[in-house]
């Protein structure tokens, strides 16, 4: 048994049987073969070892002669590998008595092995460990050529281990049997780590190096509310989390009975819960667990779903703003604008990387920069408009005149539209995300020109704070708490409440428990949150006063360290839900 200790990202208690992706994303499944076939096994096992040692030696000759014997002299290593004869003895072993596939005795024998190096005291094994892996890598490659396992229609339940997995990976996963997932590298409010929230799936991220621990068909713990995964729990550690898997599920079946009731505090303040979709799709279940509305649709993922470089045509974003229209009955839809780049990059950027990805041609700068695919996506918006409550929101503003330039763009499009003759809807309520310091600190000027605001804390942390969202070694310093961006967040709503413009939070704040006191005190009459995170919410604000909510916020804003503001916070929230940290 092995407990290793990363950031819990989306919470729940999963047990199951690992699927481990190594960093090219080869699936190497735990696949028994019948006992007739274990000499076919056997022979791909040979077929590849002499293949790939045939490789490398190549490999080694080329690099001899480019960069000399010294260089060259590296790849003996690989080679004395594939032909140590206790090294191929294991691998048949392993599929003579388990009767695995080949890809998994390989993958089992070699994953051992580097842990092996990964122990010994003498640094020149340690260093070998990278090397091992490249050699499974390339072993498996010869097996399974270049074909990737498909993770969107797997047949069985299980919990996907990864390196670090995209955004869009995350979101093609097959959700009836990806019970979990956990990954070497991340953050908290990196993207992938937003999207396993909203897929309601316990995940822990940056734990390191469990990739190279775990093996494909091992069992695994994912405890995605203390942020531990367990790799091959002992059978008093899998009762204790199976009762917590049963805990867990009678506290959701409770907080589910508060879908109908009404978002009010118990003296009657009124205050609506929305839910942050990616895809239209989402919207039902975030309706079943009591959205109100949709405060941010993430519309860039239509682009990172893809797969390609293609573009999305104007029918395509009008598809899927029609089908989120249907989908929402009536109620308020924000569709933010494309907000890519950083951790969302479309295949083409992806082979043109930034050095400072978060501070550069991102969002609605990238936007800008390409006219006619913002144009594209503005006329499919417009002309969705009229059936149903749409607003806009522009992501990422910094000054007004990007604002600006955003709404120049916007009425280009309104007189295209008009001189088409396609009818659209001209006072649709314009929005803007505050995100930026920047605007945070300008958001009584913005206010005279928007009709909504809504506070990004993930990014608003990350550029107050200058802490990367996605780096887990910086994990620890990326805090909403800090009471410089809690006063970022109090200007803003107080700017927008005296302008009389709506303001909401749609960052991870607004979903996590821990601040609805603090926010609703502050004056927040919105929260836009991932469905799952709905219910607890609620809960918290149908259990208080406003009295109450408003004396919390004014202690909370007279504290001057994170630490300080994060315990008053737990010890005022456990007074409500006991259970809740
Ligand atoms: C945010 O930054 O808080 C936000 C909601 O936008 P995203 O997470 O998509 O960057
Ligand atoms: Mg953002």
């Amino acid at each position: 048994m092995e407990i290793k200790k990363g950031i819990g990202v989306s919470p729940g208690v999963v047990i199951g049987t690992a699927i481990v992706l190594d960093a090219e994303d080869l699936v190497v499944p735990r696949r028994q073969v019948d006992s007739k076939q274990r000499g076919e096994e056997v022979a791909r096992v040979e077929k590849a070892m002499s293949a790939g040692s045939a490789d490398l030696a190549t490999l080694r000759d080329e690099t001899k002669q480019k960069h000399g014997a010294e260089v060259g002299r590296i790849f003996d290593f690989h080679i004395g590998i594939l032909r140590d004869p206790t090294i191929v003895k294991q691998i048949l072993r392993e599929i003579e008595l388990n009767r695995s596939s080949a890809e998994y005795a390989i993958s089992v024998v070699m994953r051992r092995f580097a842990q092996q190096f990964q122990e010994m005291s003498d640094p020149y094994f340690r260093d070998r460990v990278k090397d091992i892996h490249d050699i499974e890598r390339r072993l498996l490659r010869q097996l399974i050529g270049q074909k990737r396992e498909d993770l969107s229609h797997l047949t069985r339940d299980v919990v996907v281990l990864a390196h670090d997995m995209l955004p869009s990976q995350t979101a093609a996963l097959d959700k009836l049997h990806v019970k979990g997932f956990a990954t070497d590298v991340g953050g908290r409010t990196s993207h992938t780590a937003i999207v396993a929230r909203a897929m309601g799936i316990p995940a822990v991220v940056g734990l390191g190096d469990i990739t190279a621990e775990v093996s494909g068909g091992d069992l695994v713990i994912i405890d995605g509310n203390r942020g531990v995964v367990i790799i091959n729990p002992d059978a008093e550690q899998l009762e204790e989390h199976r009762e917590l898997e049963r805990k867990q599920e009678r506290f959701e079946a409770d907080l589910k009975q508060l879908a109908e009731l009404p978002g009010r505090t118990v003296d009657g303040h009124e205050v609506s819960l929305w839910a942050n979709i990616e895809f239209p799709y989402e919207i039902d279940d975030a309706v079943e667990r009591g959205a109100t509305g949709v405060g941010l649709y993430r519309t860039e993922f239509l682009y990172l779903s893809k797969g390609s470089d293609e573009e999305v045509s104007e029918d395509e974003h009008f598809d899927a703003y029609s089908e989120a229209i249907r989908r929402s009955r009536g109620k308020p839809l924000v569709i933010r604008t494309l907000d890519l780049g950083a951790d969302k990059q479309t295949q083409a950027k992806q082979g043109n990387p930034e050095r400072n990805p978060f501070l550069g041609d991102r969002s609605i700068r990238m936007c800008l920069h390409d006219i006619p695919m913002f144009k594209r996506q503005l006329r499919a918006l417009l002309r969705a408009s009229i059936t149903g409550d749409v607003r806009i929101m522009f992501p990422m503003i910094s000054t007004l005149m990007e604002l600006r330039q955003a709404r120049m763009v916007l009425n280009d499009v309104m007189e295209e539209l008009e001189d088409d003759g396609i009818e659209f809807r001209r006072d649709i309520p314009i929005g803007i995300m505050i995100e930026v310091p920047a605007a945070a600190l300008m958001a009584s000027e913005f206010a005279k020109e928007v009709n909504f605001f809504s506070i990004g804390t993930n990014d608003l942390v990350q550029y107050t704070l200058a802490v990367d969202r996605t780096n887990e070694r910086v994990a620890g310093l990326f805090c909403p708490a800090h009471p410089a961006h809690l006063r970022l967040v109090r200007d803003v709503i107080r700017a927008g409440n005296r302008a009389d413009i709506a303001v909401s939070v749609c960052g991870e704040m607004a979903g996590d428990p821990l601040y609805t006191l603090l926010l609703l005190g502050l004056g927040l009459n919105t929260f836009s949150m991932n469905g799952p995170d709905i219910p607890e919410v609620k809960k918290i604000i149908r259990s208080t006063t406003m009295e109450n909510a408003r004396h919390v916020a004014r202690k909370v804003m007279s504290f001057d360290s994170e630490r300080q503001v994060m315990h008053f916070l737990r010890e005022e929230t456990r007074k409500f839900i006991p259970e809740a940290f």
